[in-house]
């Protein structure tokens, strides 16, 4: 019989400890999979990582314990119990490689050895991409959702002060909160009006009604012309109407403009901030590149090397961003991938609900039997008073029996939430490839950062073209029939012509 070792593991996050509990739910069904499948389980790694302690070290160890020891096999429950980055991915990769284990993700029933066909490492590739999480973070970005809001006439997100997002799903809106947007007409009636600076504006702001704005807010909120019912979109330079309530005075907004234009804290600032800051690198001596703005809105990277001076022609920011939106064009579901997120996401159905099935009735047997405690505890004070049960005692039960429900019913709640997730993100995967370019030009630019360390890595410009790789899972999926990983990007025909 094959010798195994079960991990288990659980992150700091609440909702991760009740609804993947390593006592209620990994290990449990981790020791039914090994007694299905005929393995002796040698060892159990249960882990558990608390606020100040990342347990990374003894994951770690616990690898090596499979490494050198008469192990075959690893069961855990899925992939992302075992890798939150590729660091760790490519220890287990050597593992199975090298060292000849196997290791079975219990959920999705995928057996990872030797000689695993390439499919099987492709949904482990995903799997993997999935774990890390960002993806998720992405998707709280709304960028999918905030072209279709712009276009309906609903704000996206921020709204200005004055405004509050109010209600939930469908009858979500946005609302007058009259107290901050009396403070909100004040700006524009100093400034206006009465010619405060700024600072003065601030100081008022702070000295009647309390509340901390700083100098360039203040003209943040001047120009803002949500209050004028328009909604900016700074990416596609457009404006949208809103369909809010309005509470600024169209006079008022422009005469307040009127001024601020005409004096000299207009001029907008480029940002110093480059979009591709750090993650471009020169391919003549391997330096990053520099951001470096110009007047105006250009903003040139250039490689500063002054040991040894070169020219190498600096790219563009609004070109490198076009380059990449053909690139995200590119990238296109295949069938064969589409097919694999298909089953990987209807694989986790299935085994999800079986999983869960089988958890909820447990936990639903448990608070069952809280239930029947507290009534039995009720008949035997009805049918022989103190000598039965006495008062207190039967509060003392049905006190501890509720708390024990409750928390019973917070797994239970918990567990589903987790679940949920999980599907989401593949989903979110599946967004993200097929919409990519389009949530790009969509995107702020630490949206675009984000989605360039997922997609990326190791950009290089030779002052001609654009030279990168393409991150797990994204080179599975990319349509080009030459290379899955490294590959050239579009050519000079994209360089700035004057
Ligand atoms: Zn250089």
């Amino acid at each position: 019989m094959k010798r195994c070792v079960l991990i288990a593991r659980v992150s700091t996050d609440r909702q991760e400890q009740q609804g993947l509990s390593i006592e209620d739910m990994q290990l449990p069904r981790l020791r039914e999979y090994a007694q299905e499948n005929d393995f002796i389980v040698a060892k159990e790694f249960p882990f558990s990582e608390s606020a100040d302690q990342k347990v990374r070290n003894e994951f770690l160890a616990s690898l090596d314990y499979v490494k050198k020891n008469e192990i075959d096999a690893v069961l855990v429950f899925r992939v992302d119990r075992i890798t939150r980055n590729y660091r760790d991915a490519s220890v287990i990769e050597d593992l199975i490689k090298d060292n000849a284990k196997e290791f079975h993700f219990v959920d999705r029933r995928l057996v990872l050895h030797k000689y695993s066909e390439s499919s099987s490492w492709d949904d482990w590739a995903l799997d993997v991409f999935l774990a890390k999480r960002d993806i998720n973070r992405l998707r709280g970005y709304g960028l999918a959702t905030k072209n279709t809001k712009l276009k309906k006439g609903e704000a996206p997100g921020y709204v200005p002060m004055g405004y509050e997002n109010s209600g939930e799903g469908r009858n979500k809106t946005v609302v007058v909160v009259e107290e901050k947007a009396e403070y909100a007409k004040k700006i524009f009636e100093w400034y206006a009006n009465n010619d405060y600076s700024a600072r003065q504006i601030v100081d008022r702001l702070k000295k009647d009604y309390d509340f901390s704005y700083s100098h360039s807010s203040v003209y943040n909120h001047i120009r803002n012309q949500f209050f004028i019912g328009l909604m900016y979109d700074q990416q596609a330079d457009m404006h949208y109407p809103h369909n809010y309530d309005l509470f600024i005075d169209e006079d008022l907004f422009y005469k307040a403009n009127a001024r601020l234009n005409a004096s000299s804290h207009t001029r907008k600032k480029t940002s110093s901030k480059g979009t591709y800051q750090g993650l471009i690198k020169c391919a003549e001596c391997g330096r990053t590149l520099s951001p470096d703005p110009k007047k105006g809105k250009y903003f040139y990277y250039r490689c500063v090397n002054k040991d040894r001076p070169h020219k190498i022609k600096a790219p563009e920011q609004a070109h490198l961003d076009k380059m990449i939106v053909d690139i995200l064009k590119d990238i296109k579901i295949n069938d064969k991938a589409l097919g694999r997120i298909r089953t990987i996401l209807e694989r986790s159905i299935e085994s999800n609900s079986y999983d869960i099935a089988k958890i909820k009735k447990n936990l639903n047997k448990q608070v069952e039997e809280q239930d029947t405690m507290i009534k039995n505890a009720v008949k035997d004070r009805a049918k022989y008073g103190d000598d039965g049960i006495t008062m207190k005692e039967l509060q003392n039960i049905r006190h501890e029996a509720t708390a024990k429900k409750n928390e019973l019913m917070n797994k239970l709640s918990a567990l589903a939430r987790v679940e949920n997730d999980k599907f989401d993100e593949s989903l979110s995967l599946l967004e993200l490839v097929n919409k990519g370019s389009e949530l790009y030009q969509l995107a702020n630019r630490d949206e675009k950062r984000e989605m360039l360390k997922l997609v990326f890595s190791n950009f290089t410009w030779d002052g001609n073209s654009l030279d990168f790789n393409l991150l797990e899972p994204f080179n599975l999926m990319f349509e080009c029939k030459q290379s899955k990983v490294w590959l050239r990007g579009k050519d000079s025909n994209l360089r700035p012509n004057g």
